[in-house]
């Protein structure tokens, strides 16, 4: 399995054994103009940050217990 992915944001290289990173894939549907489509991109947290930086409405968070 693949463990070194490239921050699509800072092109740094991301481990993803030691640490942890946002990964996007989205099938674009026919309501869109990418229609069939398969994007995919991935974000270092550092630029993820960033990303949040910008948006509008901050995510929304919740806090993960645990299994
Ligand atoms: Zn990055």
């Amino acid at each position: 399995m693949k463990q070194i992915y490239i921050c699509n944001g800072c092109g740094k290289k991301i481990n993803g054994k030691e640490q942890d990173f946002l990964h996007v894939q989205k099938e674009w549907g026919y309501f869109s103009s990418k229609d069939m489509e398969l994007h995919e991109f991935y974000l270092c947290e550092e630029c993820y940050d960033k990303l949040l930086s910008v948006l509008e409405i901050p995510v929304k968070i919740e806090e993960v217990t645990e299994v």
